[in-house]
């Protein structure tokens, strides 16, 4: 049966967990750059809305003015959250270092009934992938998480809930989704990730901090295949192929409200071409800095121990 689209995620609290380092030593290490970089992201956001008080007394000239400044003021505290690419708030990653090889990276899963459909496929083209995963989802369906780290993909953290406003996420929360979201795949395959992407790519003040704190490193992409909006899998082939050059990490999503079946469907075509080309697929990041050095899968906890310790959430939908 297809898998139903849910009604968001549940929004009850979850714990805050121990920092591995302490938030001074993170700081310490964090640089002075770094945390400037943050500073003035806040004192642009500040001067944005103090702009309004311009309106009071109200003259044409301080309402062009107020305008003006709001205006400008947002669109570049946009660009700095929202822009895939952008270093401000957190350094990141969009390319893989070889011109003659290409990423997939499937974020949002695991879903049970497309991962696997798209594990299949991989094993069939033997094609090796990074998965973003959802801490919640994995922690629903463990069986997939497991099945794609022992068949030599990369698993990577893709916060614990996704939450769709995760740029106005409080410090506690932040850090928790951070957290939770690593310690839901260390349970599962037996380490911690070592690479993070946020909800739609979203960043946070504090972002670079927290990922510091965790050992995280940000992998972005640089071919968005708009995937979770087109409806036709000729249609999403195309785009991909017009656009892909060796070193992308291309954007693709494995769990979707609909389901995948466009991007299934597209996938064949596409790596076949692309390996006609002359490109090999590669991981986003490294199975070694993930703490495993071979294929081999490390056992699993069972969920319910964390759950009981931490008092997490245990209804994900
Ligand atoms: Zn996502």
């Amino acid at each position: 049966m297809r898998e139903q689209p849910g009604s968001g995620f549940s929004r009850r609290r979850i714990p805050m967990l121990e920092c591995r380092y302490g938030t001074r030593g993170a700081f310490c290490r964090l640089g002075m750059i770094d945390m400037a970089r943050s500073a003035i992201f806040c004192l642009l956001f500040l001067a944005t809305n103090a702009a309004l008080a311009l309106l009071f007394p109200f003259t044409l000239s301080r309402f062009l003015l107020a305008v003006f400044i709001y205006a400008a003021g947002t669109a570049v505290m946009l660009y700095l959250l929202l822009h895939p690419r952008n270093q401000w708030l957190v350094a990141n990653r969009s390319r893989v270092e070889n011109a003659d090889c290409v990423a997939l990276t499937f974020d949002d899963g695991p879903s049970p009934v497309d991962t696997p459909r798209l594990l299949d496929l991989l094993r069939e083209k033997n094609v090796k992938v990074t998965f973003f995963v959802v801490g919640k989802r994995a922690d629903q369906y463990p069986e997939i998480v497991r099945r794609a780290w022992d068949e030599g993909h990369l698993i990577a953290n893709h916060s614990w809930s996704h939450q769709s406003l995760f740029c106005f996420l409080t410090p506690r929360r932040l850090r928790a989704e951070i957290e939770l979201g690593a310690e839901s795949i260390r349970r599962i395959c037996g380490f911690r990730p070592r690479c993070f992407r946020s909800p739609v790519g979203l960043r946070h003040p504090l972002l670079r901090l927290y990922l510091k704190q965790a050992g995280l490193e940000y992998i972005s992409w640089s071919i968005r295949t708009f995937d979770t909006l087109i409806e036709n899998s000729s249609i999403l082939s195309r785009r991909i192929l017009k656009r892909v050059t060796g070193g992308d990490i291309i954007l693709l999503h494995d769990r979707l409200p609909a389901g995948a079946d466009v991007m299934l469907e597209a996938l064949p075509g596409i790596i076949d071409e692309l390996r006609g080309r002359g490109l090999k697929f590669v991981l986003a990041g490294s199975r070694e800095d993930a703490g495993c050095t071979t294929l081999e899968s490390r056992p699993c906890e069972p969920a319910h121990s964390f759950r009981r310790s931490t008092k997490l959430p245990t209804s994900p939908r």
